[in-house]
């Protein structure tokens, strides 16, 4: 029998700004995030950044639910059926298990799909909620279904998730489960993944639930990390951006920052914090540089260990007979002399090195030989105004 009696109320947002499964793993690993949330402003109206993946994973959510493909493309509606084919799947292998444990075969009760499940305290109070795709229920037994429509590469195994384990709590508070089964379901992949959760499994999950909002509640700390990158609240974190220009998080990859990303990000900071990582970038350069070349240096066994290896080395090409490359286009290639000097440029550096051993001048007394000889053969390009302190 369901436990719950009150309904929720109806508002824009069905997570009424509670900790919601999908995001519970970042939850449990910064506690004050929910309260950072709580300070943003709602932005209902603003259009949400075109997406491809996104939709799409909208459009195939859609089409699960109401076991309807129209309206999906060639590609999208293979993933549509490769879907319920794993569903199909984890239902069969579900019902035999259930059938072989209680002696009690179909008919497997279906629950609503994309119903939302509500966590409530002790004093009823609305803690978190989490939806399930689809959810089944045979006697104490339930599974629930978590379709990941794309790629999902970077998604938390389902033995580690904490989206299933909220699920999994949850559903089992609902129908006062003994055993719950969760399985995403990744027809990318064509393969499902999926965890157990017996009655002392599930009295452990509700124990790391209560506690991951215990957390939130009484620690406010903002604890930044990879996670961050799923983080609602990553443009409005002084943690996150922090976190996010420490050299070790630049130069290791996790999360990589595009210049659109560091745009919006730089765009948040205050401008005394500008001014100052603008005038330590030399020190952080220098300190990127020394850890390539440490890591470079490392025997090759100690460097598979970190995950790393050297790559195949990009060879140059650079004509180094121009002389006799520039008679063979003249002479055999018929290309025109004049148009070949526009494909040609002295380097200074180079060229003050030879007036200098030619002319027994020193380094400086050949830049301004040069400078002063070839006047009217340079062309000044202004840059750009470098920063500069006053
Ligand atoms: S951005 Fe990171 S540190 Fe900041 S609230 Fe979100 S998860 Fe926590």
């Amino acid at each position: 029998m369901p436990t719950h009696t009150e309904e929720p109320k109806l508002t824009d947002d069905p997570r009424l700004g509670k900790s919601s499964a999908s995001s519970f793993g970042i939850d449990a690993l910064c506690p004050g995030r929910q309260a950072l949330l709580q300070t943003l402003p709602e932005l209902p109206d603003l259009p949400e950044p075109a997406d491809e993946d996104r939709e799409r994973g909208v459009r195939l959510h859609a089409a699960w639910e109401r076991e309807d493909p129209s309206g999906l493309d060639t590609e999208d509606t293979e993933l549509y059926i490769k879907g319920l084919k794993l569903v199909e799947h984890a239902l069969a292998a579900w019902s035999a298990l259930v059938s072989s444990k209680l002696f009690q075969g179909p008919p497997v009760k279906e629950g609503k799909r994309e119903e939302r499940f509500y966590f409530r305290t002790s004093d009823a109070e609305i803690a978190a909620s989490g939806q399930a795709d689809r959810h089944y229920t045979l006697g104490s037994y339930g599974l629930c279904i978590d379709f990941k429509s794309l790629w999902c590469r970077s998604l938390t195994p389902a033995e580690l998730n904490w989206q299933l384990l909220l699920l999994a709590v949850l559903i089992a508070r609902e129908y006062e489960l003994t055993h719950v089964r969760c399985a995403f379901v990744k027809p990318m992949f064509n393969r499902l993944d999926i965890v157990d959760y017996n009655a002392e499994d599930l009295k452990r999950a509700e124990s790391a639930v209560q506690q991951v909002l215990w957390n939130q509640k009484h620690i406010d700390q903002r604890r930044p990390g990879a996670h961050c990158r799923h983080c609602k609240g990553v443009t409005a974190c002084p943690e996150a951006k922090a976190w996010t220009l420490l050299p070790s998080v630049q130069t290791n990859a996790v999360g990589r920052i595009t210049p659109t990303m560091a745009a919006d990000l730089v765009e948040t900071l205050n401008l005394q914090d500008c001014v100052r990582i603008w005038e330590t970038q030399t020190s952080r350069r220098n300190i990127e540089d020394a850890i390539q070349a440490r890591l470079k240096s490392l025997p090759m066994r100690e460097l598979a260990d970190l995950g790393l290896t050297l790559g195949e080395p990009r060879i140059n090409q650079p004509i180094t007979n121009p002389a006799d490359a520039w008679c063979f286009l003249v002479m055999q290639g018929g290309v025109p002399t004049e148009k070949l000097w526009q494909s040609v440029s002295m380097s200074k550096t180079t060229l003050t090195e030879i007036v200098a051993d030619e002319l027994g001048l020193t380094k400086k007394a050949a830049e301004a030989w040069i400078k002063d000889k070839l006047s009217p053969f340079i062309t000044p390009m202004p840059c750009e105004r470098p920063l500069e302190k006053i």
